[in-house]
């Protein structure tokens, strides 16, 4: 059976196992009790298990005096900007991201439209297992009121980024396959592209929940997308999460990108316009860091975890900002992952570029990376990390999360996932070869300690 994951990252569990009505009920009410029955914006992707996941979280907010505001099914990074437009106390996006569909879970927000930091996080998951709450009586319970114009207000928000021409996109009417899996996609993507020129054809956009495929935005889950714009004669794809925050490529001819490379071309976008900072995570690729110091940027790498991130960015005033999953942050818009901002972004390049998706691609730093993870299930990965790099002390290191080694022209990156038992090991080097060389090495060793 799989665990309950409890990380900066929110709650995650299985339906019908780790992911039960009790542990939503304590938690919720912890997060009641911490936002003092304040206003609370809901918002859901697109699960199947969604609909009664809402109705507890709603029904704990109201008792805790809360008063809820429920936007329904939509991103997560649209949760984060209704907290900013109702000036409200905090947030809960009910999702699990990019998980299989048996998964579920709670992403918390602050009223400052961000993820809890690791230590606001900590409190609450502390209040919830003590069971801590503020239960009012009758005549202070809190209310529940629905709200629909949170998806259009988000479209506006991103149509408004100063980086974008919008006539001179317009003017390009992209044809532009998107595939939704069924999230909560479908309800802002394809529109986003229509207000930006573009023909749109939109493949699992009915947001069931029901995932026409695994949902994370990986190459090897993209297949169908690639097809549709070979079929459709497209000039890209874009694929995104369940619930919105992350943005995988796919140019002209059907061949993804790689999801790292939705924050490069953003980058380029905007240090090629204006000078400033930007932050990414220790296992983002080499080839934004080429970028900024191509534009004379100050290029910043930060912990692992979105709210790691975008703390980082508020501390040195960041431009922009992101991971390598495809996450892209634009503080212009808000302080959190936003896949349409990266549609929008990207169009703007590929406007200006002028060439196809293939050949933007080509014009970008080339590195290839590999991910991999080796299970760590009943293990402490701290103490199997901890043995890696006593190994390899003559290298230069880097233990600002999990543990990094630098080579000459490549690294790897070893550290323990969030949200699974798992250890992640991230490699990155010119080639293909090298980089997968390089990360089964370490997988090697991983393995050679248990
Ligand atoms: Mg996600």
């Amino acid at each position: 059976m799989s665990t309950l994951m409890v990380s900066i990252s929110g709650l995650r569990g299985e339906i019908g196992s780790t992911l039960t009505p009790e542990v939503v009920q304590k938690y919720t009410l912890a997060f009641a009790k911490y936002v003092k029955g304040g206003k609370v914006i809901v918002g859901r992707d697109s699960r199947v298990s969604g609909p009664f996941i809402s109705d507890l979280v709603k029904g704990c907010l109201v008792a805790g005096g809360c008063e809820v505001i429920d936007i329904g099914i939509v991103p997560t990074p649209t949760v984060q900007l209704e907290i900013e437009h109702h000036r409200a106390a905090g947030g809960i996006a009910i999702t699990a991201s990019h998980n299989p569909i048996q998964w579920n879970g709670l992403k918390f927000m602050g009223s400052n439209s961000r993820f809890l930091n690791p230590e606001a996080a900590q409190t609450v998951y502390a209040m919830g297992d003590h069971h801590e709450m503020d239960l009012k009586s009758w005549q202070e319970l809190g209310s529940v009121t629905m709200d629909d114009q949170a998806i259009k207000r988000h479209i506006e928000k991103v149509l408004n980024i100063s980086y974008l021409d919008l006539k001179a996109i317009r003017q390009r009417h992209f044809k532009v396959v998107v595939d939704t899996v069924n999230g909560a996609g479908g309800r802002i993507i394809p529109e986003l592209l229509k207000k930006l020129g573009c023909e749109v054809i939109a493949i699992n956009q009915e947001t069931s929940g029901r995932f026409a495929h695994t949902p994370e935005p990986l190459p090897e889950n993209l297949s169908q997308l690639g097809d549709e714009i070979r079929k459709q004669k497209a000039d890209l794809g874009f694929a995104v999460d369940p619930d919105v925050d992350r943005c995988a490529i796919v140019d002209n001819t059907g061949q993804p990108i790689g999801e790292e490379y939705t924050l490069v071309i953003a980058t380029k976008l905007i240090f090629s316009k204006k000078m400033g900072r930007m932050v990414v995570n220790m296992s983002t690729s080499r080839a934004s860091e080429d970028i900024a110091k191509y534009y004379n940027c100050m290029f910043v790498r930060s912990r692992v975890g979105e709210i790691n991130v975008a703390e980082k960015m508020v501390e040195i005033d960041a431009l922009i900002g992101g991971e390598g999953n495809g996450g892209v942050i634009l503080p212009e818009v808000h302080l959190g992952r936003d896949a349409p901002v990266a549609v929008a972004l990207t169009l703007q390049m590929l406007t200006e570029f002028g060439g196809t998706m293939q050949e933007l691609r080509a014009s970008l730093p080339h590195y290839e990376m590999g991910k991999q993870k080796v299970s760590v299930e009943g293990l402490d990965p701290d103490r199997i990390l901890k043995e890696i790099a006593k190994k390899h002390s003559d290298l230069p290191q880097d233990h600002l999360d999990g543990v990094k080694i630098d080579f000459e022209n490549s690294w790897v990156h070893l550290r323990k996932s969030n949200t699974e038992p798992i250890i992640r090991v991230i490699s990155e080097a010119p080639n293909v070869e090298e980089a997968e060389s390089l990360g089964k090495r370490f997988m090697d060793e991983i393995k050679s300690i248990r």
